[in-house]
C-alpha cells in the first residue's frame, strides 16, 4: 500500500507553528512544502516587500530541511503539474479572500478536479474568515463597531499545535519539476525588519515585556516605539493573528484591548473587501465619484512633493520620508499623510493609496484601500466628512516634542521642541533647504469641505 501524499501550498501563512494546513494534511503524512512564484502577484510589489518575502521564503525553507520546493509560472498551470508528478491527491492551502487570490484558487480547484484532485481550504490568515461574523439575519456588516462585537462574540479556534516535524517532507530534488531557487533579495535602501518566523516571535515578545501596558495611548504617538510593528509579520503569516490573541486571552487591560481591537480592524477590512472586491480600486460609496479632484501638471507637481516629503509641513514631510526609509509609517502619520493628500492636495485618494503599496513592506490590499478610503470618507465607516486633519495640529498633539519630525527631516535637525512642526513661523522663514508650504491649509480645508458638501447635495 502506498502512503498518502499531501502538496501544503504556501502562499501567505510562511511559517510552521500554528498551521492549520498540516492538521488537513494528517500528521506523519508524506508532504512536499510548495511556494509559487507567481509574476501577477510579484509585479506589483515594490522591493521592500519582495525583500520581506525572499527571506521568510528562505526561512521556511530553513525551518523545512531545505524541503521548500519554489516553482515559477502560473499557478493554474504549476500546482497541478506538482500534484501529479508527487501524486497528490490533495493540495492544502489556507484560504485566501483577496479579489485576486479567489479567482486564482478557483482557476487551480478546477484544474485539480479535472485531474481528480482536490484543492483543500483550512483555515485563513485572519482571526476569523471573512464571511463568518454575521448580523442576525444573516446578512455582512458595513459598520466597524457593531462588526468588532460580534466578531469578538464568534470567537476564535486556539492555535493550531505544529511544527515542522508535524509531516514527513519529501526532498524536492526528487520531483520531476523545474525547481527555481528563492531569488536573491532585491537591492533596498530601506532599513527593514527581519523576516521569518523566529523574528516575528521575537518581536511579539518584546511588545509584550515593554509595549502591550502603554499600547492604549501610545499607539498614537509616532514619536515612541508604542505599537508591535507585527503588521509585516501579519501580511505574510509568519505569524497567526490567532496566536497573539491567544497569548492576551486573559488579560482585560486597556492595551489587550485595544490590541484586539486593532485586530479586528484588520478583520474587518478583509470582509469588506470579500464583501466588495470592486472597493480595492473603486470607492466603496459610489455616491463619492461625483467628488471633484484635481489633475493635469499642477496636480502632479504636488503629488510629486507629497510622495518626496516636501510639502513644507513637517509632520506629512516626515511621514513620506519614514515611508521611504522604513518601509513602514506609523498608523497616525498614515492617516495625516493621506488626509493631506486627499483633503488639502485634493488628488484621488488611489494615487496615494497606490504609492502605499509601493513602499509599504506591510502593503495589504484590504487594509490599505479601506484605510485609504476611511481618510477619503468613500468607504465604510467613514471619517466624518468635514474631518481634516490640520497637519499642525496633529503633529503638535501626536509628536509634541518634535522629536518624529527631526529623526526623518534632518533639515530641521536644529529647530527644538514643538516649534519644529511650524518652520514658516521660524524668526527667518524655513531653514535652508526646507521647503515653504506648498499649500495654505486653511483655504484647501475650504475648499475640501465645499466639495464633500456638493457631494451630499446631489445624494
Ligand atoms: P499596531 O498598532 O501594533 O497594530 C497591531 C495590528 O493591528 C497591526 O499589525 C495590524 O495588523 C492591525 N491594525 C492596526 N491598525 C489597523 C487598521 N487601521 N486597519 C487594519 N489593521 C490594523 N495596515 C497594513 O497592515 N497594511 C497596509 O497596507 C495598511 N495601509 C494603511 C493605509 C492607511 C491610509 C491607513 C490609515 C492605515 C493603513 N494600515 C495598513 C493600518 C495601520 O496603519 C497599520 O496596520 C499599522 O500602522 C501597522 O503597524 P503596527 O503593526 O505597529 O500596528
Amino acid at each position: 500500500m502506498t502512503t498518502p501524499t499531501a502538496l501544503v501550498w504556501f502562499r501567505r501563512d510562511l511559517r510552521v507553528a500554528d498551521q492549520p494546513t498540516f492538521l488537513a494534511a494528517g500528521q506523519g503524512s508524506r508532504a512536499l512544502a510548495l511556494f509559487v512564484l507567481d509574476r501577477r502577484l510579484l509585479a506589483p510589489s515594490g522591493a521592500a516587500r519582495l525583500w520581506f518575502l525572499y527571506g521568510c521564503l528562505r526561512d521556511l525553507d530553513r525551518s523545512l530541511g531545505g524541503r521548500l520546493l519554489v516553482v515559477e509560472g502560473d499557478p493554474t498551470e504549476v500546482v497541478p503539474q506538482v500534484a501529479h508528478q508527487v501524486g497528490a491527491d490533495d493540495v492544502h492551502v489556507a484560504a485566501d479572500f483577496g479579489p485576486y487570490g479567489r479567482l486564482r484558487d478557483r482557476g487551480v480547484e478546477q484544474a485539480l478536479a479535472e485531474q481528480g484532485r482536490s484543492l483543500v481550504r483550512t483555515g485563513s490568515p485572519y482571526a476569523v474568515a471573512p464571511g463568518r461574523v454575521r448580523t442576525a439575519d444573516g446578512g455582512r456588516y458595513r459598520v466597524f463597531t457593531p462588526f468588532r462585537q460580534a466578531w469578538a462574540d464568534h470567537g476564535w479556534r486556539p492555535p493550531a499545535s505544529t511544527d515542522a516535524d508535524h509531516l514527513d517532507w519529501i526532498d524536492p530534488a526528487s520531483v520531476a519539476v523545474e525547481a527555481v531557487p528563492v531569488p536573491a533579495p532585491p537591492a533596498v535602501t530601506a532599513d527593514l525588519p527581519e523576516p521569518g518566523e523566529a523574528a516575528a516571535r521575537e518581536r511579539w515578545q518584546q511588545f509584550l515585556g515593554a509595549q502591550l501596558d502603554g499600547y492604549a495611548t501610545g499607539r498614537n504617538r509616532p514619536d515612541q516605539p508604542g505599537t508591535s510593528r507585527m503588521s509585516v509579520y501579519l501580511k505574510y503569516g509568519c505569524v497567526h493573528p490567532r496566536t497573539l490573541l491567544a497569548d492576551l486571552a486573559d488579560s482585560t487591560s486597556e492595551g489587550a484591548q485595544a490590541f484586539r481591537t486593532e485586530l479586528a480592524w484588520r478583520d474587518f477590512y478583509a470582509d469588506v473587501l470579500d464583501q466588495r472586491p470592486d472597493s480595492a480600486r473603486r470607492n466603496y460609496d459610489r455616491a463619492y465619484d461625483a467628488l471633484a479632484t484635481d489633475s493635469g501638471p499642477e496636480a502632479h507637481r504636488l503629488f510629486a512633493a507629497w510622495r518626496e516629503g516636501r510639502t513644507g509641513f513637517p509632520v506629512v514631510d516626515a511621514g513620506m520620508r519614514q515611508l521611504r526609509a522604513e518601509g513602514w509609517m506609523h498608523n497616525r502619520v498614515r492617516m495625516i499623510t493621506a488626509s493631506f493628500l486627499v483633503k488639502d492636495l485634493h488628488l484621488p485618494w488611489w494615487w496615494g493609496a497606490r504609492h502605499f503599496m509601493r513602499l509599504l513592506v506591510d502593503g495589504d490590499l484590504a487594509s490599505n484601500q479601506h484605510g485609504w478610503q476611511w481618510v477619503a470618507g468613500t468607504g465604510t465607516d467613514a471619517a466624518p466628512f468635514f474631518r481634516v486633519f490640520n497637519p499642525v495640529l496633529q503633529g503638535e498633539r501626536f509628536d509634541p516634542q518634535g522629536d518624529y519630525v527631526r529623526t526623518y527631516v534632518p533639515e530641521l535637525a536644529d529647530v527644538a521642541g514643538a516649534a519644529v512642526h511650524k518652520p514658516w513661523a521660524l524668526p527667518g522663514g524655513p531653514p535652508a533647504g526646507y521647503p515653504s508650504p506648498v499649500v495654505d491649509h486653511k483655504h484647501e480645508r475650504a475648499v475640501a469641505l465645499d466639495r464633500y458638501e456638493a457631494v451630499r447635495e446631489v445624494r
